[in-house]
């Protein structure tokens, strides 16, 4: 169920920032947004990635930009996903010579909605600021917004080092990680400074700060949010594979969402060999979803089923209607304006079936194990029907379709009599 609006904090105030044409920030919606996995010189493969990652929801997707080759694909993958009719701003995400391939390749610069840059491998020594700020005169010609990403795996050393010399002289009054914090707090601030020194507004700087904890994770960003109100990106770094990666991002950035900060977010799951890259964007998703943020799919509530049902009957049928959902929701988008919030309930026997189905649009109460072999369906709280006999399934999805039309159908009225 989605929580309830009014226990969420405000959002932090922050500047909006337009990539591409979506807005991050703001009053903005909270952005979806995800990376691809391909080399970014395979024009065929990222092409077709960016549009599965956007497909799924994603709305922007970050691409590598790691060398010459890379580079000069850029503008072609841009051109092939116009002529796809998919026009997702592409972010560009680069280290190390990033100033030398944006000077290069002018058409990439151009074909970029938003450059990322790592201030901790930008440059070392006397090349960092030189190198960082010629990628924000870039930016500024181009008239594209910047994320400034720190990432800890990859934290400016010089400042890193500075501050424990700092910390030591003063007598250790901060922990070694409560010192790695404030590096990376305030190698994002004055990163941002110094990129609006050298010009670029601040309705074109991004922030992020990302770490692979979950506790130093809400630190940091409660910190940068305090001390900041640049748009920021919300993410854990390295949060691994499968369920412990979406439950440590999941809790690192529900935590931190409900505390009114973040304007957008991206899950880095590590894919599974030959894996889904798009689970990242339904994880997402279904992040903002489930705490009443956005609303991007119709909710199937489903009950966990225990001892009181023995066969699988409810099981599928929750999957079946889910997975129906899914299919139809790109069509149903455009013929059923609002179709988002719909609920359905499936549910696996008398105990709580009837009340859970009766707090969704439309559900189901299947039979548990010695129960009557009849499935009462509830719709808008009211007992609509009662269903039996081995097409139990088949009539509630029908049902379904049936109430998703006449809800949420937009009307067409009939043509006037000719006078
Ligand atoms: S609704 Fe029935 S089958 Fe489902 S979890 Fe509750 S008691 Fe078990």
């Amino acid at each position: 169920m989605a929580a309830d609006p009014t226990s969420l904090k405000p959002r932090r105030q922050s500047v909006g920032v337009s990539v591409g044409g979506v807005v991050v920030g703001g009053d903005a919606p909270i952005v979806v947004q995800s990376m691809t996995n391909t080399d970014t010189a395979d024009i065929d493969g990222t092409v077709a990635q960016v549009a599965a990652l956007h497909k799924a929801g994603s709305e922007i997707v970050r691409i590598t930009v790691d060398r010459d080759e890379a580079a000069a694909a850029v503008p072609k993958i841009r051109e092939r996903l116009e002529r796809l009719g998919l026009d997702v701003p592409l972010v560009g995400d680069f280290h190390y010579i990033g100033h030398k391939l944006l000077a290069d390749h002018p058409a990439c610069a151009e074909a970029l909605a938003k450059y990322r840059i790592n201030p901790g491998n930008v440059g070392f020594k006397d090349k960092k600021d030189k190198q960082f700020g010629a990628i924000i005169e870039t930016a500024i010609r181009y008239n594209k917004p910047v994320r400034i990403g720190v990432n800890w795996g990859s934290l400016d050393n010089e400042l890193l080092t500075s501050l424990m010399d700092e910390n030591q002289a003063k007598g250790f009054p901060m922990t070694a990680a409560e010192v790695t914090r404030e590096a990376i707090v305030r190698s994002a601030i004055m990163s941002a400074e110094l990129a609006e020194e050298i010009g670029l507004p601040r309705d074109k700087i991004i922030l992020s700060a990302k770490v692979s904890q979950v506790q130093d994770l809400i630190a940091v960003y409660s910190e940068l949010s305090r001390r900041s109100n640049h748009a920021l990106h919300l993410g854990l770094t390295e949060a691994g594979m499968g369920t412990k990666g979406i439950v440590s991002s999941s809790a690192a950035l529900g935590i931190l969402l409900q505390a009114g900060i973040g304007d957008t977010i991206r899950i880095s799951l590590t894919p599974e060999p030959r894996g889904d890259r798009t689970r990242e964007v339904q994880v997402a998703q279904e992040l903002l979803q489930v705490m009443g943020f956005r609303q991007f799919l119709p909710v199937v509530a489903a009950c966990p089923g225990c001892g009181r049902t023995t066969s699988t009957v409810f099981q599928e049928l929750a999957e079946k209607i889910q997975g129906d959902i899914k299919r139809n929701m790109a069509e149903w988008r455009v013929r059923y304006p609002g179709v988002e919030s719909l609920k359905v309930a499936v549910m696996g026997c008398i105990v709580n079936g009837p009340g859970e189905s009766k707090h969704a649009d439309i559900g189901i109460s299947l039979p548990g194990t010695g129960e009557m072999p009849s499935a009462p369906v509830f719709i808008d709280g009211r007992k609509a029907a009662t269903l039996r006999g081995p097409d139990i399934a088949a009539d509630f999805e029908q049902m379904v379709a049936d109430y998703v039309e006449r809800r949420f159908g937009v009307a067409t009225e009939a043509p006037a009599a000719a006078e």
